[in-house]
């Protein structure tokens, strides 16, 4: 049986930040892929929004790989010529009841470590963005965007000029544990087997699935899927905004946002909406739930601007009721199999945390 010493399931943001990781420390990586691309799940599917690490429970994993992971991305991003730009964003209260919000989530922010976080009262805010409507706002100057399918192509590269190998349309169909660390199946055209000393399990939504096919992987170790997908509108209008503007989180989620892409046209949202089979559908008549969140910040948004465009799933490990969840990664001391790292629930601010996360794995790897 051939032998290779790391093997990185998913090429999503996570696993490529990790197969860059790993490579770059002299180690052979092999990364497989069940798509016949990299990033063609949710890292392609979300905001890309730059996050300062503003909302995440205190001390978590979210927190910190965010706050860290943060200017390390804005640094790589510079060195690699990734398009980016530090917009700032602004939460709104758009009612006096949600300005006790906005003080709450200043606090929790410096709690984390943001601290250029700026209390701005509804005048001051109108100074920055004329046509928005709020009676107060935070605002956020190191938020920013990137253009993720970009720095996705950098983390291959790097990883590839590092040696990395990548196996495209190859699904990881099993493992076991052996004494010497695991032996791997894959499916695909060509499926293989292949011995490892170690596995890193960056499935993304299909990760708690993968780990569900690890023999000798213990089951009270693996976190039940739950599915919150994200649905997003463009705006046939030009918005009259320079910064991201979001309003007050909401269960699950982070409320209808406005963010922009690079070339400053809007997009709107995700929503929330729990679904149990995964689809990227974007029904159009979600827009009527949309209207009224955005016209509480943008009062002036035209009927009928809004345009279907896509959507995204977060993946979720823990229930609707349950309002926050942080990342789950877990190696050997965690679930007691030697070699294995799993990576679950990676939601947002995962494209953030990215470069963090591999640190964070990396040195999980070597203990
Ligand atoms: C709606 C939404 C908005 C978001 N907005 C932001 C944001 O603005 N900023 C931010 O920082 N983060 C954001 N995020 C979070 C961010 O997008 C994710 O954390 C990140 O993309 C997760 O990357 P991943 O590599 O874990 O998963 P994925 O990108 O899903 O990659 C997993 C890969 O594993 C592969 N795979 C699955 N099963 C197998 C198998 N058996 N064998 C081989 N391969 C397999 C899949 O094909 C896939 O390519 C958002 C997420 C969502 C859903």
């Amino acid at each position: 049986m051939d032998r290779v010493e790391c093997v990185v399931v998913g090429a999503g943001v996570i696993g490529l930040a990790i197969a860059r990781q790993l490579a770059r420390s002299g180690r052979e990586v092999i990364v497989l892929e069940a798509a016949d691309n990299i990033g063609t799940e949710t890292s392609s599917r979300n905001s890309e929004v730059i996050h300062a690490g503003i909302y995440y429970p205190a001390g978590s994993l979210m927190a910190r790989t965010c706050v860290s992971g943060r200017p390390a991305l804005y640094a790589y991003c510079r060195e690699h010529g990734i398009p980016h730009r530090t917009c700032g964003k602004l939460v709104v209260a758009t009612t006096e009841r949600e300005v006790d919000r906005l003080r709450a989530i200043r606090a929790h922010a410096e709690a984390n470590g943001v601290e250029d976080i700026q209390f701005l009262s509804g005048g001051d805010a109108r100074a920055l963005e004329p046509a928005l409507h709020c009676v107060a706002a935070l605002l956020s100057p190191s938020t920013g965007i990137i253009d993720s399918h970009t720095f996705m192509l950098a983390l291959r590269g790097d990883a590839e000029r590092d040696g990395a190998t990548f196996a495209f349309l190859t699904p990881l169909l099993g493992a076991k544990a052996t004494p010497h660390g695991l032996e791997i199946e894959t499916g695909g055209d060509s499926p293989m087997t292949l011995a490892c000393d170690l596995l890193i399990n960056a499935a993304g939504l299909g990760a708690p699935a993968v780990a569900r096919r690890i023999e000798g992987m213990p089951v009270d170790r693996i976190p039940p899927a739950y599915l919150a997908k994200g649905s997003y509108f463009s705006c046939s209008v030009r918005a009259p905004f320079s910064r991201l503007i979001y309003p007050v989180p909401e269960p699950g989620g982070l409320g209808v946002h406005l963010t922009l892409d690079l070339a400053g046209q809007p997009r709107f949202g995700p929503d929330v909406e729990w679904i149990e089979i995964p689809n990227y559908d974007v029904d159009p008549g979600r827009a009527t739930q949309f209207y009224p969140a955005i016209r509480r910040y943008w009062p002036d948004l035209p009927d009928g601007a809004l345009i279907p465009a896509y959507s995204g799933i977060r993946p979720k490990i823990v229930p609707p009721a349950v309002a926050v969840q942080d990342f789950m990664i877990e190696g050997p001391a965690d679930h007691g199999l030697t070699g294995l790292i799993n990576l679950f629930g990676i939601e947002s601010p995962g494209l953030t945390s990215s470069l963090a996360i591999a640190d964070h794995v990396a040195a999980l790897a070597v203990k």
